[in-house]
């Protein structure tokens, strides 16, 4: 063969539900110096970037560090390290991640329950109280933020219902963390897991944890098979984890003041990390979370403009995607791809019962800004045409325009 040039990426707007473009401060970061695993640099920065996400998370909790890998290994560790074979796990499913959750909790051998809403509704607090009194679950595992709908799960009375019944409360917040409104002690919440690749801002590989000491209790009442491992099965065996990468107890020893080896920590995503959430308390959270709901209200009323239809309850869509009914008539996924090859803009399909019906626009991280905002909608606008969907001109940026002009 002949030898590959050094990687040269094209220039792309990643305007989809993740991944996005990430801050080029992330990118850098990424590209400084290596140090060893137990360099003084090494163990200040993991300390920095714990006190760092404790800013993001808003939350006191000590335990709150990255598990290396993308935003699943986080959901895995926290599942297979809270659930003991044969727990009940109760999981409200209102889009392709809820899924994703109960799955896991299978695998973890819990006994799981799932209740449902259509796609593109959320689920009255009442709902999950009914079913929680029903079902009895040690774990309620709630994903915040679904980017496969665009919904937002309301979670701030739903750690009031769990505390009220004795459960642990567990949030898959990838989607949503850093762009909308999270609480993590404030809402009650046990367990929260997130990725850097929606709108944190940076590329995915890392997964933010944070625990609270209830559920630090129980990863740690599973622990732990320093020497002599016996069989699973074996009714003398201890309650452990049966990860050994994912399992909480080992990965806080190691995050801990013991430092105790357990994997190598991935400096390269660990300095990420750290900038991703460096810049977020930089600019402020509020801030932040602000320029994600400017943007995600001007691609709305900018699709609106366009005379396109918007999938959902549009009260509870996520600031940071909107999903949007692909006009008849409009191939989707030459149209997307139009998108691509013609302006280096990528926009997203969809999953399940919304396949072929909408695109999911993101406006996340870096990418929620007026002009990456703009561009989308005018690529948007010449691409709908050239598929002979007839729009208003220019409708679809004036609309946006406005919302910034008068935010
Ligand atoms: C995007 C997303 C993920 C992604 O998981 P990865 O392992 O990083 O691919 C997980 N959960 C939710 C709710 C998401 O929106």
């Amino acid at each position: 063969m002949t030898l590959p040039g050094p990687i040269d990426p094209p220039a792309r707007l990643l305007m989809g539900p993740g991944p996005i473009s990430a801050y080029p401060s992330v990118l850098s970061a990424m590209s400084a110096p290596l140090v060893g695993q137990y360099d003084p640099f090494m163990t200040a920065t993991m300390a920095e970037t714990q006190e760092l996400y404790r800013g993001v998370w808003s939350t006191a909790n000590d335990a709150t560090l990255l598990v290396d890998g993308t935003s699943r290994a986080g959901i895995e560790a926290a599942i297979v390290s809270l659930v003991r074979p044969g727990d009940r796990v109760l999981v409200p499913v209102f889009g392709r991640f809820g899924h994703l959750l109960a799955e896991i909790a299978e695998r973890a051998m819990a006994e799981v329950h799932t209740i449902e809403v259509e796609w593109g509704q959320v689920f009255p607090a009442s709902a999950i109280e009914e079913a929680i009194v029903r079902v009895k679950p040690h774990l309620l595992a709630l994903v915040q933020g679904d980017t496969s709908t665009t919904m937002n799960q309301p979670l701030d009375e739903v750690g009031a219902i769990c505390a009220k019944h004795g459960v642990l409360f567990y949030t898959d917040a990838t989607a949503s963390l850093g762009g909308n409104d999270f609480e993590a002690d404030a809402w009650g919440l046990d367990a929260a897991t997130a990725g850097l690749q929606k709108c944190l801002g940076g590329p995915s590989g890392s997964s933010p944890i944070t625990l609270s000491e209830r559920a630090v209790e129980v990863v740690q009442s599973r622990k732990k098979i320093e020497a002599g491992i016996r069989e699973p099965g074996d009714p003398d065996a201890p309650d452990f984890v049966r990860s050994n990468y994912f399992d909480l107890g080992m990965i806080l020893d190691y995050w801990g003041p013991r430092r105790l080896n357990h994997h190598t920590e991935a400096t390269s995503m660990l300095y990420g990390a750290r900038e991703c959430a460096r810049v977020l308390l930089a600019e402020g959270r509020d801030a932040v979370i602000a320029r994600h709901r400017i943007a995600g209200e001007a691609m709305l009323a900018g699709v609106r403009g366009l005379g396109l239809v918007v999938f959902g309850d549009v009260a509870h869509k996520m600031n940071n995607v909107v999903a949007v009914e692909i006009p008849e008539g409009v191939p989707g996924d030459a149209a997307r791809g139009a998108m691509l090859t013609d302006f280096g803009i990528e926009i997203g399909t969809s999953f399940g019962p919304l396949h072929g019906r909408v695109w999911r626009i993101g406006t996340m991280g870096y990418n929620a800004r007026e002009d990456a905002v703009l561009t989308t909608l005018a690529a948007l606008e010449a691409v709908l045409r050239r598929y002979g969907h007839a729009v208003p001109a220019g409708g679809g940026v004036e609309a946006a325009t406005d919302v910034y002009r008068s935010a």
